[in-house]
Parts: C-alpha cells; sequence; structure tokens
C-alpha cells in the first residue's frame, strides 16, 4: 500500500474550507512543502480549541449515483459500501462517542461529474447551519455531506487543473462557520465533503499532454486512501509520529514494529505500510476528539522550551512510546491548541504539548524530537507561522511515565515540561502569510488566500 497526500485549504463565504488532497505521482515535485503536524486536528478555534463533530453526533454522509470506476469493478454499490467500511472502521474505536449513516443519494439526476459538482461541492453548508445563521430551511437549503466519486478525474482537473486527475487521489473538505469567531457552537463540524477519484483506478484513462498516472492503484491503495480521507472527514489533522520509521520505509529497511508506527493520517504513503488498519496514534486522536467522558486512558501535558529554558516553542514534536516494547507511538506537536490570531499565528502557550490516548499499564519513555525538515511547510493548524527547530534528540530521565488507573480515572500527568537539548541551531521559518508558502498541493488555483488557510503535504514514493 502506498499513498501520496497532498492538502489545500481555503476560505470561503462563511466558512472554512479546509480540503486534503491525497497527491500521488509525478507532479509530485511541485508540490515541495509538507505539513508538520503530529496527531492533531484539522483545525482549531482562536482559542485554540479544535473543530470537531458534535460529542455522539451521528455523521449523515450522502453519495452520488455514479460510481468510482464501474470499468474497474466499482460500481455504485461497492463505492459507497468502501466508503462505509471506513467510516466503520473509525466508529469502531473503543470509547468513541460518534455513529455515522449513509443518508440520501445526492440528486445529482444519475451521476456527479465537471458539469455539475459545483452544486455539491459548495452547495449544503448552509443548510446544515440554518439554525445558528438564523435562516428558514427555504433560504438555507439542504444540508449535504457529499461524498463524490470521480471516476475519470475530471472532476479533480476541473479543481486542480489539467493533469492533475492522474496526481490528486482525493480531497476533503470540511466546512464550518467558526469564521474566528471564538463562539464555541461555530467549531462544531456539520458538514465535510470528500472526493475520490477514479482516473487511476485500472482501467485507466489517460490525455494526451499528462503522461498518465505513475502507477495504477491496487484494491488496497484505493481503500487505504478512503479511510484516511474519511479520517479527514472527521476533523483529523495528518500526523507525523515516527520520522525515524518513516526514513527507514523509505530506504526499503521497514520493520513491523515500522509499520505499526506510522499512522493513517500520515501525510505521505510508502508501499510498506498499511494505512487501512488504524494506528495507536490515529485512535489516541480520535479519542481526544470524540471519547465518552470517562476517563480510561491517561494524558501527558506540559511546554515545550527552547534550550535557554524559558522561550516556549511550537512546532516540536513530543512522542511517548512504549518503552518495553518500542510500540504504542502517539504524538502530540507542540502549539498544536495553542490560541491563535486570525493569521493561524500562535498568540500564546505556543510551546503547550498534550499526550492522550495513554494506555494503563504500560510505561512510556517521553520525547520531543524535531519534525522531519523533509515535512517543511505551512500546517493546517495553530502553529503553521512557527520556526521549525532542529535540535537532538531529547528524552528527559525523568519522563519515563507509567499509566495507572483506578476505578474508571487513570492519570492525569500535567506540567511535564521538557527544554530541548543543545544543539538547536537550525531555524527552517515559515512564512505566515504566503500563500505560496503555503503549498495546498501547489494548486494555487483553489487555494485560500486568507488567514486561517494553510498547509499542504505531499512526498515522493520512495
Ligand atoms: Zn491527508
Amino acid at each position: 500500500m502506498k499513498k501520496k497526500r497532498g492538502e489545500m485549504i481555503a476560505m470561503v463565504k462563511l466558512s472554512v474550507l479546509l480540503v486534503f488532497v491525497i497527491v500521488l505521482g509525478a507532479l509530485l515535485v511541485i508540490f515541495s512543502n509538507q505539513d508538520i503536524q503530529a496527531a492533531g486536528p484539522v483545525d482549531v478555534d482562536p482559542t485554540g480549541a479544535p473543530l470537531r463533530w458534535e460529542q455522539g453526533a451521528t455523521i449523515v454522509f450522502n453519495p452520488e449515483h455514479g460510481a468510482l470506476k464501474a470499468a474497474g469493478g466499482y460500481d455504485n454499490a461497492k463505492s459507497v459500501n468502501l466508503v462505509k467500511q471506513a467510516f466503520q472502521t473509525w466508529m469502531n474505536i473503543s470509547n468513541v462517542n460518534l455513529n455515522y449513516q449513509q443518508g440520501s443519494y445526492l440528486n445529482d439526476g444519475g451521476d456527479v461529474n465537471a458539469s455539475n459538482f459545483q452544486n455539491f461541492l459548495y452547495q449544503g453548508t448552509q443548510g446544515c447551519y440554518a439554525d445558528i445563521l438564523g435562516l428558514t430551511p427555504e433560504e438555507a437549503g439542504p444540508c449535504w455531506a457529499p461524498v463524490i466519486f470521480d471516476e475519470d478525474g475530471s472532476i479533480i482537473e476541473s479543481l486542480f487543473g489539467s493533469c492533475n486527475q492522474f496526481s490528486v487521489r482525493a480531497v476533503t473538505k470540511v466546512d464550518d462557520i467558526n469564521n474566528m469567531s471564538g463562539d464555541p457552537e461555530r467549531r462544531i463540524i456539520r458538514r465535510s465533503s470528500m472526493i475520490i477519484n477514479g482516473a487511476c483506478i485500472p482501467p485507466v484513462t489517460t490525455k494526451s499532454g499528462c503522461g498518465g498516472c505513475s502507477r495504477e492503484l491496487t484494491e488496497e491503495e484505493v481503500y487505504d486512501t478512503i479511510v484516511h480521507e474519511v479520517g479527514h472527514f472527521l476533523g483529523l489533522g495528518h500526523s507525523q509520529v515516527n520520522p525515524d520509521a518513516y526514513d527507514r520505509c523509505k530506504s526499503g529497511g521497514c520493520s513491523g514494529a515500522d509499520v505499526e508506527a506510522i499512522p493513517t493520517m500520515f501525510p505521505t504513503s510508502m508501499s510498506s505500510v498499511n494505512y487501512s488498519t488504524l494506528h495507536e496514534d490515529d485512535k489516541a486522536y480520535m479519542r481526544r476528539l470524540y471519547a465518552n467522558a470517562s476517563n480510561q486512558y491517561c494524558s501527558v501535558s506540559g511546554k515545550v522550551f527552547d534550550t535557554d529554558g524559558v522561550t516556549e516553542v511550537a512546532a516540536v514534536e513530543v512522542v511517548a512510546v512504549d518503552s518495553s516494547s518500542g510500540s504504542g507511538w502517539i504524538a502530540g506537536l507542540s502549539g498544536a491548541e495553542s490560541p491563535q490570531s486570525s493569521q493561524g499565528v500562535c498568540t500564546s502557550n505556543c510551546g503547550s504539548y498534550l499526550l492522550t490516548g495513554l494506555q494503563e499499564g504500560r510505561t512510556y519513555q517521553v520525547c520531543a524530537q524535531a519534525v522531519n525538515p523533509t515535512f517543511k511547510g505551512i500546517s493546517s493548524i495553530a502553529n503553521k507561522s512557527q520556526s521549525v527547530i532542529n535540535f537532538p534528540r531529547t528524552c528527559p530521565e525523568s519522563m519515563n511515565i507509567t499509566c495507572q488507573c483506578s476505578g474508571g480515572t487513570c492519570d492525569t500527568y500535567a506540567g511535564f515540561d521538557i527544554t530541548i537539548g543543545q544543539g538547536a541551531t537550525t531555524y527552517n521559518s515559515y512564512d505566515p502569510g504566503s500563500s505560496s508558502g503555503s503549498s495546498s498541493s501547489g494548486s494555487s488555483s483553489s487555494n485560500g488566500s486568507s488567514g486561517g488557510a494553510g498547509g499542504g503535504c505531499s512526498l515522493s514514493i520512495p
């Protein structure tokens, strides 16, 4: 299984439109920036609170009538089933209080394609927030969370430009009406949308001058893609848990433990990694967003300081790994849930980190590490404007933590601050306001320009 992912973010009228694009193939070269998240939210509001669906919500998605690739065996029924299966995979996480349901089919006359997708992709948000917006149902229109199968890639081509249908694998948007208002009601996600591209599912389509798909997708890859996209649909951003494992897998020396350490929400694809099975890090952040009230897992929080022990630093990855087995990787990025300005600049507590989902009875080593410099780019979350520091991995001895629970409550370790090690000399500055810096998969035509927009990722297949 392997995949490539890019991501782009745009602001539209009343909603923050977060778009995640999975990218594969040759065009990746032009998509040089990648986001730097560890497990975290797709976006946060000004207080740093993550955007998410309502606790206990039943998420309804509305499929189109068309097929992902009829000629390749993906008729509508099979296509919809894969989406349902992917949702079920996320819902199966224990202690997660969220449901899903296949809603009515889109009123698409039989197929959503390049000629009519705008009726579904860009309409339906108001209908989902009619009450908050003070609109009548007639004014607001229907609430749709569309799932669109782009059989020949022509929708992707319309969105991203000619030939991109052979490189962009899927797009997911998370729509809210947050608008940096700080209103908790507005940070609730009530609508996401997803386009899955069938162009590189065999039999592949071609177009002269485009060079075609870099490779044809296997069945596993098709499903991997959908599971990853559903993660975005639910409010999860990308996660870069274990850069060492990534390096090893990239160079072909991938162990079983490495495969386990690379999560479904990893921003890139690798042939050796299984993305359709969720990993500890995926589950941990899903529980962070949607766990039942009872605290069945331990958490660790604190701040990350620069070598001076005073200056808080964002965009440092804090990881916890089972110290005896070397497995169960969980990560959180400093600044990921910190207050931010409308430009996405962290305004306070920028060094704060939070790791959740530590399991009872396990002893974890907690370390701070630099994000992989090849993942440079603007994140879609609070820390997107921060510099990224390169420093030696720092694992304070005092931070071997055993998760203990009693009476249904588990330990919460707070104030576990980390001062990163010596040698923090390389600073890779991001340009907070630059839309070019945000890369957005290079798809500048659909890239939002205003505050909060940003974030891109893509990687080449090793
Ligand atoms: Zn993604």
